[in-house]
């Protein structure tokens, strides 16, 4: 047999073994991105190259909502519900990492000014009815022309990480078939600034989280406004701010999942069964490898902008990166990118082929790249020496930018909590 022969029936064979052209039922493991998937990271990745990045500096500094922006995204048909419904329909669950990863690439501010709303949407979509995410979701994103944006408020100045300790109120008003909320939450994304806001609200104080219920704030409700908005130590193009609700009334159809359901619930844990589920963590559950994928895409692009640095930047004649120190920070960062991601994907096709998170991969997702950010957005700085500390480079920001992945949707220390849990089988503390 010639050489060319053998290699032709090895590589056959290979193709074999691995299941190439194998039509079989399951889906064959691969990495290799489909042709939807590349499409929608080059098309994500032309508008962060050429809308958002440009931007990034101008709204850091202006701290407010870059509303333009929101609108280009929204006109191109990135800000819509179609969109974010095509991400999420991908069924090997990649789709909505890789896009949110191609946008944060761009600008973790301007990212969360554009996605923050998606955390409104996957409570609606998570615990509404049929006919609840219809009404609801394409309002959280308004139309084209004239975009609007939704907020999701759990937190409260008392209850961060400890959910369970969420003071605001829903107290039902049989007679005339209304909810009404009082309380305040503390550092919505879109707060104030939303036309729908998704609250989440105790109807059983006593019944700590497992009393908590999901509630569609309509637009132009009285008793919902705005508080303080918060200044902040990055993501400042993304608005944060209090919501206070006073005597806020709503219309019965406003709890999400239904009355009936809620009744349900609540009768079981009164008997002292399990609860299927809780209100916030279950939000907070599905989204997490979402949100780690963003904190990837700040992390690559201080990576990306150090590596080019390292390599025109000279000292002592020679380019910075010809340096082992340099080049092993730079094969560091990388490689702790690229094993983030996978974490990240790993949990992703998790949550969409419906396997059970049995150690926490979705926690262990977002700490992982939460983390890895932090430090490769700092080990960014480091290479770019004095000007990597400076607001002329863009690294300092991306760096302020990251250190919110290791705080918000459950800081590390609560993720590592719920993988010992989840591994141990024990209630650590
Ligand atoms: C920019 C920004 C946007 C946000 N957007 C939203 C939003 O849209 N909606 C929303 O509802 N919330 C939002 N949040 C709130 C965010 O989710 C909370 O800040 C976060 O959950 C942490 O809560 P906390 O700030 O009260 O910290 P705390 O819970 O007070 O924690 C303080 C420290 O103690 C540690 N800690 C607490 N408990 C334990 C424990 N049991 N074991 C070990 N360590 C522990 C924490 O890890 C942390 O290091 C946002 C926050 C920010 C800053």
């Amino acid at each position: 047999m010639s050489d060319r022969a053998a290699v032709a029936e090895a590589e056959q064979a290979v193709a074999e073994a691995s299941g190439e052209g194998n039509d079989g039922d399951g889906p064959r493991f691969t990495l290799e991105l489909n042709q939807d998937q590349q499409d929608i990271r080059d098309w994500v990745h032309g508008f962060a190259e050429g809308v958002v990045r440009p931007a990034a500096e101008e709204w850091d500094e202006r701290e407010e909502t870059p509303w333009p922006i929101i609108q280009e995204a929204a006109k191109i048909g990135l800000y819509s519900f179609e969109a974010l419904g095509q991400f999420w329909a991908d069924e090997t669950g990649l789709m909505l990492p890789i896009a949110n990863e191609e946008l944060f690439w761009g600008d973790g501010g301007i990212g969360m000014a554009i996605m923050g709303t998606s955390l409104a949407v996957a409570a609606i979509f998570g615990q509404g009815t049929p006919e609840q995410m219809g009404e609801w979701i394409p309002q959280c994103f308004g139309t084209a022309d004239d975009p609007k944006v939704a907020a999701f408020c759990s937190s409260e100045p008392e209850a961060g990480s400890d959910v369970a300790a969420i003071r605001a109120t829903a107290k039902y008003d049989e007679a005339k078939d209304e909810w009404v909320l009082n309380g305040q939450k503390a550092w919505a994304t879109n707060g104030g600034i939303a036309d729908v806001h998704v609250v989440i609200a105790s109807v059983d104080r006593e019944l700590r989280s497992r009393g908590h219920a999901a509630f569609v704030i309509p637009p132009g409700t009285n008793g919902c406004e705005q508080g303080a908005k918060v200044k902040k130590h990055g993501l400042r193009a993304s608005h944060t701010a209090d919501v206070h609700l006073d005597d806020c009334r709503v219309p019965g159809a406003c709890l999400l999942g239904g009355k009936e359901k809620l009744d349900e619930r609540l009768a079981r844990v009164r008997e002292g069964k399990r609860s299927k589920s809780q209100a916030a963590m279950q939000t907070f559950e599905a989204s997490r490898p979402t949100v780690g994928a963003q904190a990837i895409g700040i992390a690559r692009a201080a990576y990306e902008y150090a590596l080019s640095y390292a390599k025109e930047r000279e000292q002592f004649g020679r380019p910075i990166i010809e340096n082992q120190a340099i080049a092993f920070a730079l094969a560091d960062m990388k490689l702790e990118i690229d094993a983030a991601r996978l974490l990240v994907w790993r949990a992703g096709w998790m949550g969409r082929s419906g396997q059970k998170f049995e150690n926490a991969e979705g926690s262990m997702s977002k700490l992982k790249a939460g983390e890895v950010a932090v430090w490769a957005t700092e080990r960014a700085i480091q290479i770019l020496g004095g000007n990597g500390y400076t607001r002329e480079y863009p690294v300092e920001r991306m760096h302020r930018d990251a250190k919110i992945y290791t705080i918000f949707e459950g800081t590390s220390e609560i993720q590592r909590l719920v993988i010992s849990r989840a591994i141990s089988g024990l209630q650590i503390k």
